[in-house]
């Protein structure tokens, strides 16, 4: 059985904004599945959706086999929310919000020490200081245990590393893949296409709508341009010369490189390129064969429209 199924979803906001457009997609029990898309794509409206706490307008939702709308209450028992926002009490302790926590769902710390171990590890050195004065990731820790304390057998982590330092976000990471060997299904969010690759499959999402769902391989296998990258010192004169290029490319500045996909044939499409760039004197090193990105893959999807 998949753990949720999510069929034909939509949700408006004043009937203007079409936030999440007819969604349809399962969760497997079990696997770590990612919801990836740039801000605005409506990950928080699903989310919210999805844990009970905003009705689609339309659409059906079975959570392990129960109904999110009309059973909701039971639902709820058995999710965990680690919303966008930040959830604790800030003048309570770490201990305190963990108990508080603890006592709201009529669990124990002690109980599910098995769970919650690897974190509790990290974050019981600070167990006297208020929640308000630890450090992003630290916060977004102690708010995994506390949506862990009740033994959740579906965990939904809304954007849990946006603004966390990247040592911290590999810690987070680390800390799913030990929950995921409970049994526990886990649905996250992420702007961060480099942790997409940590999840079993993905789902990625645009101005509300599901445009690839794959394991992070497969959307890899499936990129359909030749990808390479190269190093300029004048990305802007580059951006702008691009506008007349004649081949048939995509081009986008990938950090501090250039990526360019080309979709004519190889042997032709590179001297062609390399010589639109001397005849408009823009400077380059080796322009080199790279294998895509999970973010390469989006860019294609989005750009050209390959969702279908
Ligand atoms: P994400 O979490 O991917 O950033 P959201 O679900 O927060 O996306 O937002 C999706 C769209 O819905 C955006 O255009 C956002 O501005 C809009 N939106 C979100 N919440 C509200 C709200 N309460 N009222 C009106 N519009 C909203
Ligand atoms: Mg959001």
């Amino acid at each position: 059985m998949s753990a949720i199924c999510i069929e034909n979803v939509s949700k408006s906001y004043g009937g203007k904004v079409k936030a999440v457009r007819d969604v349809t997609f399962s969760v497997e029990e079990g696997e770590v599945f990612g919801l990836v898309g740039p801000d605005g794509a409506g990950k928080s409206t699903l989310f919210n959706i999805l844990t009970t706490l905003l009705l689609p307008d339309s659409g059906n939702i079975k959570m392990l086999g129960m109904d999110v709308i009309d059973d909701y209450k039971a639902v709820r028992q058995i999710i965990g929310y680690l919303p966008g926002t930040f959830s604790l009490y800030p003048d309570l302790s770490v201990q305190e919000n963990l108990d508080f926590f603890a006592v709201m769902y009529k669990s124990s710390i002690a109980e599910n020490m098995s769970i919650i171990e690897p974190i509790w590890k990290q974050i019981s050195p600070f167990k006297d200081r208020k929640a308000g004065k630890l450090s992003g990731g630290m916060k977004q820790k102690l708010a995994l245990c506390c949506a862990l304390i009740h033994c959740p057998k579906v965990l939904f982590l809304d954007e849990p590393t946006t603004g966390v330092d990247p040592v911290s976000r590999k810690e987070f990471w680390d800390i799913l893949k030990s929950i995921r060997k409970h049994g526990i299904t886990v649905v996250v969010s992420t702007p961060y296409m480099d942790e997409a690759t940590r999840c079993d499959r993905i789902a990625m999402i645009q101005e509300g709508k599901i445009i690839g769902i794959n394991t992070p391989a497969t959307f890899i296998e499936n990129f359909k341009g030749k990808l390479y990258t190269f190093k300029s010192e004048d990305i802007f004169s580059l951006l702008n010369a691009m506008e007349s290029c004649p081949l048939d490319c995509n081009y986008y500045p990938y950090g501090e490189h250039c990526h360019i996909a080309f979709y004519d044939d190889i042997a032709t499409a590179l001297p062609q390129f390399e010589k639109f760039l001397s005849d408009n004197n823009l400077q380059h090193d080796e322009i080199r064969a790279i294998a895509p990105s999970v973010e390469d893959c989006f860019i294609e999807i989005v750009q050209r429209d390959f969702s279908h």
